[in-house]
């Protein structure tokens, strides 16, 4: 089995039910969930102007699949929840990246592992931090907590809130 960290986020539609819906449908494709944060609630960074706040989450998981496999199913679950491509870091009904899988570092056209941006995100080290505190980062050689603490942006109002309620 491989350990994976997951990323989930969604601005458009009923963002719950298909955060969950995802959740329910990576267990039937091969991911088995150790743990899944809390929502977040968190304001869209990059794109284009004027998109709904986004609710994401971060899973731990663990499958047999191969890395691209693994992308394959990401991108055919967003498909299943209707995401369509048109603009970069436009609105969505569903965006699962995958932040790591085991200490792999890939970059392939396809495939950039661990993900490139995940260091600089409050909506991705904010659920992270939940399900992942003592993780490190293979090439930066650093814990989910030591990032966290040292993002500028994790203390901006109104970048992120989290929702207690269970999902
Ligand atoms: P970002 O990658 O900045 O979070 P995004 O999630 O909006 O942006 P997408 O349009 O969902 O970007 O994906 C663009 C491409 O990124 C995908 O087609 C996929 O091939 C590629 N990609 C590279 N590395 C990863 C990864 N670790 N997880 C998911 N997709 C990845
Ligand atoms: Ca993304
Ligand atoms: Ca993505």
């Amino acid at each position: 089995m491989h350990a994976l960290l997951l990323a989930l986020g969604s601005n458009l539609g009923a963002r719950r039910d298909i955060l969950g819906g995802a959740c329910a449908a990576l267990e039937r494709c091969g991911v088995t969930l150790l743990r899944r944060s809390h929502l977040f609630e968190t304001a869209p960074v990059g794109g284009p102007s004027g998109q709904p706040p986004y609710l994401n989450a971060a899973l731990a998981a663990e499958t047999a699949l191969a890395p691209l496999e693994m992308l394959d199913t990401c991108q055919q679950i967003e498909a299943l929840f209707g995401r369509e491509r048109r603009e970069r870091w436009g609105a969505r009904t569903l965006d699962i990246d995958i932040l790591a899988y085991d200490d792999l570092q890939l970059e392939s056209p396809r495939l950039i592992l661990p993900h490139p941006r995940l260091h600089e995100r409050a909506f991705v080290l904010a659920p992270l931090l939940e399900v992942a505190p003592d993780w490190r980062h293979p090439i930066l050689g650093k814990t989910t907590r030591q990032l966290w603490e040292e993002l500028p942006d994790r203390s901006t109002p109104g970048a992120w809130r989290l929702l207690t309620e269970e999902w």
